[in-house]
């Protein structure tokens, strides 16, 4: 991959990193806001921790995707961004503007998920 397009991917892992700091800050105080007002109806209570285990998932999730872009910006530092990391072919460009921290080429994620699906049977 030329210098042109990692500075490009580069751009745009920052600019979703700087994101989700944003919605994991934004995630994070509207749950210490919840903790102040418990409702006394318990239907209320309870929909209310449905909602707290939502906003958690969410913040896991968020946790994990700033790791895989912290990743993908490591990648870019030493030369293997792009590099799919079963077959050590390129990964297909408009799989990685879909999804710049993609790790698999389409082929290698295709077969993944097959896999997955068999062992979960
Ligand atoms: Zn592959």
């Amino acid at each position: 991959m030329d210098k042109e397009k990692l500075a490009y991917f580069k751009e745009l892992l920052l600019k979703q990193r700087e994101a989700l700091l944003e919605q994991a800050r934004r995630t994070m105080s509207s749950l210490s806001q919840e903790g102040e007002e418990v409702p006394a109806d318990l239907a209320d209570r309870a929909s209310l921790e449905a909602g707290r285990n939502f906003l958690l998932r969410i913040r896991d999730r968020e946790r994990k995707l700033i790791a895989k872009i912290d990743e993908a910006l490591q990648k870019i530092e030493n030369g293997t961004y792009g590099i799919c990391e079963l077959c050590g072919q390129e990964i297909e460009e408009e799989r990685l503007k879909a999804r710049p921290v993609a790790s698999y080429c389409i082929e290698c994620k295709r077969r993944l998920e097959a896999l997955e699906k068999l062992q979960k049977r």
